[in-house]
C-alpha cells in the first residue's frame, strides 16, 4: 500500500511538473505540392470536396511571395515570412541570409515543449528534408516521387500511425507539382492526377484514425499556371486550398477573413498547445474551432 501511495505522489508531483505528457491530440499535416485554388474547383476530388462538410476550409489561403516552394514550405514550418526565415530560392537548402533571431520550425518547437512526443515526417523532394529541422524529428524518411511513391508512403504512414502514434507528423507529396511542370496546370494530366491524390490523401486520413483524436491539416505551398508556379496570379498561383479537420474543428465552416501561411503554422501550434514565439505574425485561425 506504501509503494502504490509513494507511486500516485510520484505520478502527481511528475504531472504537475509537466514531466508527464498527455497528448490531447495529435496533428497530421498533409502537404501536396503545386496544388491550386482554381483547379481544386473543377477537380474530381470527392474525399476532398466532402471534407468542406466535415471541417473548415478555404481556397483564399495566400502564398507569400517569391511563389515558389521551399519559400513557402519554409514559411509554414516555421511560422514566419521568408524576410526572417531567409530562405528565398525555390530549392534553398540553407537560408540565404542571416535569419532573425529565434526561427525554429514547429518540430522544433514541439520537440522542446513536449519533449516525449514522437514527430513523424514523410517526403519526396530532398529540400523538405533540410526545412523541417531534422534533428528535430523522431523518424523522417524519403520516398520516390512517383505515384507507387505515393502509395509506398500512405502505408508506411499507416503502420506508423498504428505502431508510434506521432503527435506530430507531415506527410508531404511531391508529385503532383512534377506534374503541373511536366504537363502543364490545367492539363489533363494534372487533372487526374488531383484525382489520384484526393485517394492518397483519404488513404493517410483513413489511417490516421488509428491514432484517436486528430486534426489534420491539407494543404499547400503554391498553385501554377501553365507549365511554371511563377508569378502573382491570384487565383492560379497565389491563392490555394486549406482544409482543417477532425477533434475539436466545426463542420461544414468556411474559414472567416484572408489567410496566409503563416496562419496554418499559429494555428497548428495552438491546436498542440505550443507556446510561440513573440515574433510571429500568424493569426490562429480561431473562428474554426467549435
Ligand atoms: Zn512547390
Amino acid at each position: 500500500m506504501k509503494r502504490v501511495l509513494i507511486a500516485v505522489v510520484v505520478a502527481v508531483l511528475a504531472s504537475a511538473c509537466g514531466r508527464v505528457e498527455k497528448a490531447p491530440v495529435h496533428v497530421v499535416m498533409i502537404g501536396i505540392d503545386g496544388w491550386s485554388a482554381a483547379e481544386f474547383r473543377e477537380a474530381d476530388m470527392p474525399f476532398v470536396k466532402s471534407l468542406m462538410e466535415e471541417g473548415a476550409w478555404t481556397l483564399d489561403k495566400r502564398c507569400v511571395i517569391p511563389t515558389a516552394s521551399a519559400i513557402n514550405w519554409m514559411t509554414l514550418f516555421s511560422g514566419v515570412q521568408p524576410e526572417y526565415h531567409g530562405y528565398t530560392q525555390w530549392n534553398s537548402t540553407a537560408p540565404d541570409f542571416t535569419q532573425a533571431a529565434g526561427i525554429k520550425t514547429i518540430f522544433r518547437l514541439e520537440r522542446e515543449q513536449h519533449p516525449s512526443s514522437d514527430i513523424l515526417v514523410t517526403y519526396q523532394w530532398d529540400v523538405i528534408r533540410s526545412l523541417v529541422d531534422s534533428s528535430a524529428v523522431t523518424t523522417i524518411l524519403p520516398f520516390d516521387q512517383t505515384e507507387a511513391g505515393d502509395f509506398e508512403e500512405v502505408d508506411y504512414a499507416a503502420d506508423y500511425f498504428l505502431q508510434k502514434s506521432p503527435r506530430l507528423s507531415l506527410i508531404y507529396f511531391g508529385t503532383l507539382d512534377e506534374t503541373g511542370h511536366e504537363y502543364g496546370w490545367k492539363s489533363d494530366q494534372y487533372r487526374a492526377y488531383l484525382t489520384h491524390i484526393d485517394s492518397v490523401v483519404k488513404g493517410v486520413a483513413e489511417a490516421a484514425s488509428s491514432m484517436g483524436d486528430v486534426v489534420f491539416v491539407l494543404t499547400t505551398d503554391h498553385g501554377g499556371l501553365g507549365k511554371s508556379h511563377t508569378g502573382c496570379y491570384v487565383d492560379d498561383v497565389m491563392q490555394t486550398p486549406l482544409f482543417i479537420w477532425g477533434k475539436g474543428i466545426k463542420k461544414n465552416h468556411k474559414i472567416e477573413g484572408p489567410a496566409i501561411q503563416m496562419d496554418v503554422t499559429a494555428t497548428m501550434a495552438r491546436i498542440l498547445g505550443i507556446e510561440t514565439p513573440s515574433f510571429w505574425t500568424g493569426r490562429v485561425l480561431e473562428d474554426i474551432f467549435e
